[in-house]
């Protein structure tokens, strides 16, 4: 068989429409704009008339005026000179009491509150040395991988941990790593104990009241074709209270003292739905305008599943959602890793095993009763996105050193009276060459990049699943595939 490169493109070209044909809507404005932005951090410093040309050179089939793209941008929070219009709702997080007995923290560490927003955060409770490992959190539970579901019934993946399996069938009855009543196989013996809900969720013979088979296989099957993790993850969260028989020290308490905001409200301070958005796209819903029909009937499918979760309505299942989002960790809950603030220059890293241990190091000497700070997002991105991202994802305006030393900085370059990059004439963006350089100008501060982000862009890659955290991404346009000549 002889095979043959095409290139295929992936984004349909609608440069066949006449220009200026069509009215685009908000959204797919505010979309086309956070996706420039992301590819071309320096663009964010252009003004309206310099944005709306990079926007037309991409979409020249659209109508739009500088007055629709500026209306289009403040009515998303993209657009705006005075800080204080952006909206916020770290007011709205709830953070649940805390008594220390309630968690168990290692001795090196203590819970106490955080000087600036009095929110509760945790301490070093001796001297630390740069690199010294400070703890260990394993997940609430484990949440297997939505994405692998086929490959876990098919004894590929296994299914606790989503790692493939490839054991010879001799390993696999050794070891007693299959399962009698399905063709599940567990990569380890470890992952066989722990996993708590297989027979329940997978066994038509399982006879738990309180949970019902065929509702869990319908919401389940939902969630997957809505890419909607956060809720997938809530039910195996829920299925684990439901079975877990440790009562006051397990799940169920860990799950309530983290901090919590409905979706709805993370979803009001959104800026777009989908490329290059900022919201976690792992709520599915936002792949449209309005996902407030997803969210019912994945709320209608979750009381199918759970039918004796009597007091739950969709605001206080909305709740878990957000509370799920705002503290998941590469798609897991660390109970003592969720406790700890954000900061863009992070006094502690963490790395996550194949086993989903987190291991947090210290990235720099910490003193005693110095509070532990992490960064949510990836530090190598530039103050805007980082900010952003924070903003709608968590509903801060960071104010950490970092960020008020690059606000400073920008200032001071914007104010500045030589005819800096960003400033050019407009006309320079028939120039590439000239406009690769004012990117250049304008990218994260190099020195701010070595000292903050250095070891994270190994730190935080895309291979921890799909859903996870967000780094930069960039579409191609075009695909290569083999055919058959
Ligand atoms: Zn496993
Ligand atoms: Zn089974
Ligand atoms: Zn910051």
């Amino acid at each position: 068989m002889h095979l043959q490169i095409q290139t295929l493109s992936l984004n349909d070209n609608s440069r066949s429409l006449p220009a200026g044909s069509i009215v685009p809507n908000s959204q797919q404005v505010c979309d086309s704009v956070l996706l420039i932005w992301r590819e071309e951090p320096a663009s964010e410093d252009y003004d309206l008339e310099e944005l709306l040309k990079v926007v037309m050179e991409r979409h020249q089939e659209w109508k739009l005026s500088v007055e629709s793209l500026r209306n289009y941008l403040q009515s998303h929070s993209l657009y705006a000179t005075d800080e204080r219009n952006l909206q916020i709702y770290s007011d709205k997080v709830r953070m649940p009491e805390v008594q220390e007995s309630q968690v168990k923290l290692p001795r090196n560490i203590r819970m106490g509150i955080s000087s600036g927003d009095k929110q509760r955060g945790l301490f070093a409770a001796n001297d630390l040395k740069a690199g010294d490992m400070i703890f260990e959190d394993s997940p609430l539970v484990v949440v297997p991988p939505m994405d692998k579901l086929v490959l876990m019934q098919s004894g590929k993946a296994c299914p606790l941990c989503g790692s493939s399996v490839n054991h010879s069938q001799h390993t696999i009855i050794i070891n007693g790593l299959d399962c009698s009543e399905c063709g599940a196989v567990w990569c380890s013996k470890n992952c066989k104990k722990d996993d708590l809900t297989h027979t329940t969720l997978r066994h038509t013979r399982s006879r738990c009241k309180q949970i019902n088979l065929s509702g869990w296989k319908k919401y389940e099957s939902f969630c997957k074709q809505h890419v909607f993790v956060a809720a997938y993850s809530l039910g195996i969260i829920h299925a684990c209270m439901v079975l877990d028989r440790h009562g006051k020290d397990g799940i169920c308490p860990k799950f309530q003292l983290l901090a919590e905001v409905s979706q709805r409200i993370r979803k009001k301070a959104s800026d777009s739905t989908n490329l290059g958005g900022t919201l976690d796209a792992s709520s599915g819903a936002f792949t449209s305008d309005d996902p407030e029909p997803v969210w019912i009937k994945a709320f209608s499918l979750f009381k199918e599943a759970f039918p004796e979760f009597d007091d739950l309505d969709l605001e206080i299942y909305l709740n878990y959602i957000g509370k799920f989002n705002i503290n998941q960790v590469a798609g897991q809950i660390y109970p003592a890793y969720s406790f700890i603030n954000h900061d863009c220059e992070p006094n502690v890293r963490y790395e996550i095993d194949d086993k989903l241990s987190l291991k947090l190091y210290a990235r720099k000497p910490i003193e005693k009763g110095e509070e532990l700070l992490t960064t949510y997002v990836n530090p190598l991105h530039g103050i805007k996105l980082r900010r952003r991202e924070l903003r709608v994802n968590w509903g801060f305006l960071c104010r950490c050193d970092r960020c008020n030393r690059e606000l400073t900085k920008r200032r001071e370059k914007l104010m500045s009276p030589t005819p800096s990059a960003h400033h050019s004439p407009a006309n320079s963006f028939s120039d590439k060459t000239r406009r690769k350089s004012s990117m250049r100008n304008a990218r994260p501060d190099l020195r701010e990049l070595l000292k903050n982000g250095q070891e994270f862009d190994l730190e935080i890659p895309d291979t921890q699943e799909s859903h996870h955290r967000k780094t930069s991404v960039r579409f191609d346009n075009n695909v290569s595939v083999a055919v058959e000549e």
